[in-house]
């Protein structure tokens, strides 16, 4: 699959810069589906051309969990595009390997990166269900000059027709973050067929991508449809806030997800929080807290179990209550619903009379934001003075991490992280607090266990002993 980018703006070889790539290096990256390769096919000052070329290894997709052909047809293992198209694929390689030019971002050259420059961008082999019509009717209102050329399904019998495969050539003078945001959103949008879990993150990131052209495109409806891939709720969502155009407060969103982007989060972040919600539903609570609510993801599962018949976000940022707040769309809420929830702002370090009485309590990817001197008056006000019957926890397994490929060796997953833990200073310290408060304690894994440094998130069950 590859992707070519030429500019003929002077000098042409600028686009080195803009992308943080420099024209006379090969560069190869590793991602989780293949390898993404780099290089100039032409750099000079006239006309200057990038390559991305991804080599996806078919032979993975098939082992992934959820394998991109299992849905597909009985032979679909052995006879498959996705490791030759343009599909989301591509845009995951571009943002890793293009991210800082994707978001508009270059040190050397800051004024360059506001700078509309003529442009050029090939896709050799794009998927479209919608044919040559939908690239028109999504790229021409961007102010494209579009090249199309479909490929017949079998060049030895043209009387079979045409296939839905096509080469593209795209032409505008635009700055390239602008260039390379369409290509991101929109490949996936024409593929149709996402290779990765979609849930909330992802209209984050459409929102995000969208933000300036989307909520004015003709086809706005039918580009979040796909983008979301048809999930009805989810594109109900996104189509409210972009009518709502809040730009400022989605890039506040962006950058809380931070974290998620050495996650592969989409999956993992859904898979914690199911696993979550379980383990609160088996306790058999009716009265639950969720500590360190961030902006409600878990506090949204909970409200669609009839079990919990009191919900209770808290959380010490007023900023993050209000976005969940928002998310909730706590105001429209009918009021059965809004009588079974309520969330408000206080700090884990203190004792904290309205967190006394619950059934359960849950502290998810939160005990790793608090100073280790602070833990200690965490400890005594959750398990001492709150003291619900049942505690979820859950902490990054430090260990892990060396197979974020984009986190970098000795880094935490977020820079507000004052520590992580490996399974063993986890399980010594919640051993610790169990023994000290008087509750159990058990541990479980949470996403794919990797070989000798386990799963990526660690769960523990506290229960009180009486
Ligand atoms: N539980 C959420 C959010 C995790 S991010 C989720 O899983 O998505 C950590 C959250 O803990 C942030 O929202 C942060 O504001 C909150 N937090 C950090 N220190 C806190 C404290 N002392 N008391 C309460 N919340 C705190």
């Amino acid at each position: 699959m590859l992707l070519t980018i030429s500019t003929t703006y002077s000098p042409a070889t600028d686009l080195g810069y803009l992308l943080h790539k420099h024209p006379a290096r090969i560069q190869s990256f590793t991602l989780s589906f293949g390898q993404a390769h780099v290089f100039y096919p032409e750099a000079r000052t006239e006309k200057c051309t990038v390559a991305l070329l991804l080599d996806v290894d078919s032979v993975g997709l098939i082992r992934r969990p959820h394998g991109q052909f299992a849905e597909n047809f009985a032979l679909s293992q052995y006879v498959s595009d996705r490791p030759y198209v343009a599909s989301s694929f591509l845009s995951v390689a571009i943002s890793r390997v293009f991210g800082t030019a994707l978001s508009g971002k270059c040190k050397e050259r800051p004024e360059l990166v506001k700078t509309a420059i003529p442009l050029s961008a090939k896709l050799s082999i794009l998927p479209c269900r919608g044919g040559e019509k939908l690239l028109r009717r999504l790229f021409e209102p961007l102010g494209y000059t579009i090249k199309v050329e479909q490929h017949p399904l079998n060049t030895r019998f043209p009387d079979w027709g045409e296939s839905r495969y096509f080469t593209v050539t795209l032409e505008k003078t635009c700055s390239l973050s602008e260039l390379l945001t369409h290509l991101y959103v929109l490949i996936p949008v024409l593929d149709d067929e996402k290779h990765y879990w979609v849930g909330d993150a992802e209209i984050e990131k459409l929102l995000k991508h969208g933000n300036n052209w989307l909520a004015a495109h003709p086809e706005q409806e039918s580009i979040v449809r796909r983008y979301l891939k048809h999930q009805r709720q989810l594109t109900r969502e996104a189509l409210a806030q972009l009518r709502e155009e809040d730009a400022q407060e989605t890039d506040e969103a962006i950058q809380a997800h931070e974290e998620e982007q050495f996650e592969e989060r989409i999956s993992l972040n859904e898979v914690r929080l199911t696993t979550v919600t379980e383990a609160l539903k088996k306790c058999g609570a009716k009265r639950v807290l969720d500590l360190g609510c961030g902006e409600g993801k878990l506090l949204r599962k909970l409200l669609v179990e009839e079990q919990f018949e009191e919900i209770v976000g808290m959380d010490v940022s007023h900023h993050v209550l209000k976005i969940a707040q928002e998310r909730l769309h706590y105001d429209r809420l009918p009021e059965k619903q809004k009588n079974r929830l309520h969330l408000f702002q206080g700090s884990l370090g203190y004792r904290d009379k309205r967190l006394v009485g619950y059934d359960a309590a849950a502290v998810i990817e939160v005990i790793e934001h608090l100073d280790l001197p602070r833990l200690a008056a965490f400890e005594r006000a959750l398990f001492e003075f709150a003291c619900p019957r049942t505690v979820v926890l859950t902490t990054p397994n430090i260990e892990y991490n060396v197979k974020f490929e984009n986190l970098q060796t000795g880094l935490f997953r977020h820079k507000d992280h004052r520590f992580e833990w490996t399974r063993s200073e986890f399980q010594s310290w919640a051993a610790d607090v169990a023994k000290r408060f008087d509750y159990t304690v058990a541990f479980h894994p949470i996403g794919p266990e990797a070989e000798d440094v386990g799963p990526p998130t660690q769960m523990a069950v506290f229960t009180r002993k009486v």
